[in-house]
């Protein structure tokens, strides 16, 4: 039995590396008696717009809030069709029911398990008006791809970027070639606050000041509306994210680190190894294996102390209650998102994890895969 336990965040650590920057940041705020459209979150705006290399950025209340907000801005609503995958958080086809259109789900590449984007173009119908690819585990979609075929057929692109915050493709940025990219900043991805926080990133003037306007109950200015909503960055998670916006480049760089430790202890295991497409910067969100054995895998860990997570174990065109909204549509199989619920585990990964713990975790695996039949 391995002595070290590995947990599966380093929340506290991260904290604990940054503190007297984090206090002092919150303390700015409470000091300032300015909580919510303050100047903490007009300074996070530029600086997230300044990172993603893009015109703007505007905050608001979540990932979720941020891809809803994007479609209404766009104009995306009832009898609108889009386009997506089943193989990614929840969020991303529930933020398509919530502004009323209709989720049209592909099949994922089995590499990447990204959007398969050879499947799009045979999902399109005279409803179509968007694609969302998602930048599954912290590795972009295939964004020339997703953009040609958008462009071709006059479609938005809206990117879910909840999880690739800092990564890249060969050849493009994310939030370069779509109309707006959505980040989410719940604790648990790369760049998280100290709550719940989304962003919108785009370098449409149009789109800026229309989610503006939606995430503050349709107010331009003082006492004048329209129809909105409320869904707002706050000042102290603002701060925050100021604050760790600095860090993660070398935050993701460390994960990298990792993600090659383990990929090189687990080459000869009988497990599929994330793929990293060839000059993509993969930033490891999550370190995703498979294998047709994965609760035995995963038990086997547990037990050891070392928690290892599905992402995610139910795709979503087979949760319990599907469809939602305004019904959804499958086109093709969607064999390869089935396949890839049953079999993907998480392994630890985050910039804090000790050597010891990363060598716990390659052990345990290892040991795993000695003992278990194939
Ligand atoms: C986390 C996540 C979201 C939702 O973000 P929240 O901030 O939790 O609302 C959407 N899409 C994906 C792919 C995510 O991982």
């Amino acid at each position: 039995m391995a002595s070290v336990k590995v947990g599966f965040y380093g929340h506290v650590r991260q904290y604990h590396g940054i503190k007297n920057e984090i206090d002092t940041a919150i303390h700015e705020v409470l000091e300032s008696g300015s909580f919510v459209m303050g100047p903490k979150l007009k300074q996070f705006e530029a600086d997230l717009a300044a990172y993603c290399n893009t015109k703007e950025a505007v905050g608001v209340n979540s990932g979720t809030d941020a891809l809803w907000l994007a479609f209404m801005a766009l104009g995306i609503g009832p009898g609108d069709e889009v386009i997506t995958t089943s193989n990614t958080f929840f969020a991303t086809a529930e933020a398509i029911w919530i502004a009323g259109a209709t989720a049209v789900f592909v099949d994922c590449d089995p590499k990447t398990c990204n959007i398969d984007t050879n499947l799009i173009e045979a999902a399109i119908t005279p409803k179509t008006k968007a694609i969302v690819p998602v930048h599954l585990y912290g590795q972009a979609a295939n964004m020339r791809a997703v953009a040609e075929i958008a462009k071709k057929h006059g479609l938005f692109v809206i990117e879910d970027n909840a999880q690739g915050m800092g990564a890249r493709g060969a050849d493009f940025a994310l939030g370069e070639l779509s109309d707006a990219m959505c980040a989410s900043f719940i604790i648990q991805k790369n760049l998280g606050c100290f709550g719940d926080g989304g962003a919108v990133v785009t370098n449409r003037a149009d789109v800026t000041e229309r989610i503006r306007k939606l995430r503050n109950h349709g107010s331009p200015k003082r006492s004048h509306h329209s129809m909105g909503y409320n869904s707002r960055l706050d000042d102290l998670q603002a701060a925050v994210l100021s604050v760790k916006l600095k860090q993660l480049d070398k935050w993701n760089d460390q994960r990298r680190a990792f993600a090659a430790q383990y990929d090189k202890a687990f080459k000869g295991t009988s497990l599929k190894l994330p793929y990293a497409v060839p000059g993509y910067r993969h930033i490891y969100h999550l370190y995703v294996v498979e294998t047709e054995q994965r609760d035995s895998l995963q038990a086997y860990l547990n037990a050891r102390g070392i928690t290892a997570l599905t992402h995610y174990p139910i795709a979503i065109h087979q949760q319990e209650g599907y469809p939602w909204g305004q019904g959804a549509r499958i086109v093709g199989s969607l064999k390869h998102s089935e396949v890839s619920a049953a079999r993907v585990l998480s392994l630890p990964m985050f910039p804090e994890l000790t050597g010891e713990e990363v060598q716990a975790v390659i052990e345990g695996v290892v040991a795993w895969d000695k003992e278990s039949k194939h």
